[in-house]
């Protein structure tokens, strides 16, 4: 039998000067690691395609499923604060798109899967270490409910991939509601090129934001998605590592995994990417950053319109609105982790106090939050005496509140994949061990669920298994 995928080509309708005809490069030996075949129910692919053993030679790029059209996405982008005039698809084509069972469109993409026009210096493949992180992460990131592209297949290409050394290459099927980035506008705004300017803004509201009105519509959209997203971010410890413009997408789904991670032991000014020397995309600076990314949204968008100073200043109203919205949509989430729904005005305060007393004591994120739960909370702390101070403000406050139970059990996940443990996935399978992985995928799909089971997975690092930065490691 034969994996039929109903493909509706939209992007590839759009003129040439937005992408490039692309077809994979097929690979020596591919061979399947992993089929998510709940999300391909979502998608509309047949029950048993996970069975079907063609889906390695497709999802590897060595052959095209009927009805696929090909292509590299160009873009461009502010990378760590740098205008890069061009950027694109350098090593993922476009397949094609389809209209899932819920009625919602999504890319199906191939990421890994050979030299595209604009792979620049780069060989167009992925290894396998970045390629089950993103598979992990990005799976878990949408069991915990947060906006983010998703992982439909990971095959292993029977092909070394060279970077420090030689490595397993691997290639990621990864599904989004679009691919559409802060730096497809970029490009055409700033090459002056306004006719596919205004073409990209009406294919984007069309696809994303149909209630939107105009370019300034489709801002404010975009900022409720981000404002959003990033809160959820927050409230989970998670850092993003390169949150240049080319790596946020419009929809307001998490993109781009490379060398994210979340926290173990809370400090506001983590940062794990091993190129991010400056810490620009710390921790903390998320909402900063998100705010920026939105600004260069809002330059790109403002090039369509005729009067420019009157575009000038409503992009500035909806870009100064903001950091405001990412504060509401914090603090409701927050007031959730310690069981209110109700709002009072010494909230923040009390959320604050908490942060700081975990800062101090070298508290984990998740584990602290979820005990909160269980009354072992202090344990989390150096100096458990830091939480019982705070403890009885917090007792006095839950008081007032209906079932502070139940919103903290569905607020708190029990467990997040840990970058420890998403290293030591990584080192078993490159010796061929796909067990890790497969069990941080089942484990990580309930989060909110205290699985005795998954202990293991709860825990933070052993001091010898913490993970000091993450590499990029394209
Ligand atoms: P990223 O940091 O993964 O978001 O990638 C930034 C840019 O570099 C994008 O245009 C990628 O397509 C490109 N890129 C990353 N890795 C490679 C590679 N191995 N070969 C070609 N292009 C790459
Ligand atoms: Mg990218």
């Amino acid at each position: 039998m034969s994996l039929h995928i109903p493909f509706d080509n939209t992007y590839a309708r759009l003129p040439g000067a937005f992408h490039a005809a692309q077809a994979p490069q097929p690979v020596a030996a591919p061979r399947l690691i992993a089929f998510n075949a709940d999300l391909a129910r979502i998608l509309g692919l047949p029950e048993d395609a996970g069975k079907d053993p063609e889906l390695a030679e497709i999802f590897a790029g060595n052959r095209l499923p009927e009805g696929a059209q090909p292509l590299a996405q160009l873009y461009s982008g502010h990378q760590f604060g740098q205008y890069n005039p061009q950027l694109g698809d350098g090593r993922a084509v476009l397949l094609g798109e389809v209209v899932g069972t819920d009625g919602l469109r999504r890319d199906i993409q191939l990421k890994g899967s050979g030299r595209t026009p604009f792979s620049r210096g780069g060989d167009g493949r992925a290894w396998l270490g970045p390629v089950l992180r993103e598979y992990v992460v990005s799976e878990a990131m949408a069991a915990l409910g947060i906006p983010t592209t998703r992982a439909l297949a990971a095959v292993e290409t029977g092909e070394p991939v060279y970077r420090e050394r030689a490595l397993p290459g691997a290639v990621l099927t990864r599904v989004a509601s679009s691919h559409l980035r802060v730096g497809t506008f970029q490009v055409f705004a700033a090459r002056g090129q306004t006719a596919e300017l205004k073409r990209l803004t009406h294919y984007a509201i069309d696809r994303q934001y149909p209630q939107a009105e105009g370019p300034m519509g489709l801002l404010a959209a975009v900022r409720d998605a981000q404002a959003r997203l990033v809160a959820q971010w927050m409230a989970v410890g998670f850092i993003h590592g390169v949150m240049n413009t080319d790596n946020c997408a419009i929809s307001g789904e998490t993109i781009d995994y490379g060398p994210c991670a979340f926290m173990d032991v809370y400090h506001p000014e983590t940062v794990f990417s091993s190129i991010d020397r400056m810490g620009r995309y710390a921790y903390s600076n998320q909402p900063e950053i998100a705010v920026w990314n939105l600004a260069q949204l809002a330059t790109a968008l403002i090039q369509q319109i005729e009067d420019k100073q009157a575009a000038v200043e409503e992009a500035t109203e909806i870009v100064h609105a903001m950091p405001e919205l990412m504060q509401q949509h914090w603090l409701r989430r927050f007031r959730a982790k310690i069981g209110l729904t109700t709002e009072e005005d010494d909230d923040l305060a009390l959320i604050s106090d908490l942060l700081t007393r975990m800062a101090q004591n070298q508290a984990d994120f998740t584990n602290t939050f979820r005990a909160l739960l269980t009354g072992r909370a202090r344990d989390q702390f150096t100096d458990p005496a830091a939480f019982d101070a705070w403890e009885v403000e917090w007792q006095a406050r839950l008081a007032r509140e209906p079932d502070p139970r139940e919103v903290m059990a569905a607020a708190n996940p029990a467990v997040i994949p840990r970058n420890h443990r998403i290293e030591q996935m990584i080192a078993a399978a490159v010796e061929g061990d796909h067990a890790p992985f497969h069990r941080l995928n089942a484990v990580l799909a309930r989060p909110f669920e205290d699985d005795t089971e998954a202990a293991d997975l709860r825990r933070p690092p052993a001091p010898d298994e913490v993970v000091p930065a993450t590499f990029c490691g394209t």
